[in-house]
């Protein structure tokens, strides 16, 4: 997709702090960060959103979790502990629409989110 930020990441048309890449998966450090550790974890392939995986993404999926395990792992957040999330669509906050998780930690999280 020529026109998704996320994609221009991947693509390395646009520079981000990678903290996680393999060749299915990107992570890198957000840049408007909402706590002290927040990493976007992306599919190198195009998604729009939530509601567009299929049954045959559900390896991918567990990818994205594997990846915010070993990033919170390698930042050291991974005891004292981390909130993953995906938001869907407007109401829940996604402004990028190219299927993301967010791994937010660093500090304690309020519940329920805002
Ligand atoms: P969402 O609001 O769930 O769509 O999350 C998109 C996230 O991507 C936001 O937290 C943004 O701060 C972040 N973001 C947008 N552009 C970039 C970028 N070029 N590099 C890193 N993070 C970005
Ligand atoms: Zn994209």
């Amino acid at each position: 997709m020529t026109d998704c930020i996320f994609c221009k990441i991947i693509a390395r048309d646009i520079s981000a702090d990678i903290v996680y890449d393999d060749e299915q998966v990107l992570a890198f450090r957000d840049i408007q960060p909402q706590a002290p550790v927040h990493v976007v974890i992306i599919p190198k392939r195009h998604i729009a959103t939530l509601n567009d995986l299929s049954s045959a993404d559900a390896e991918l999926v567990g990818r994205l979790y594997l990846a915010a395990k070993q990033v919170a792992n390698e930042l050291g957040v991974a005891q004292s502990g981390y909130r993953t999330l995906i938001n869907c669509n407007r109401d829940a906050g996604q402004y990028v629409m190219h299927v993301h998780m967010h791994l937010l930690a660093g500090r304690p999280m309020d519940w329920p989110p805002g």
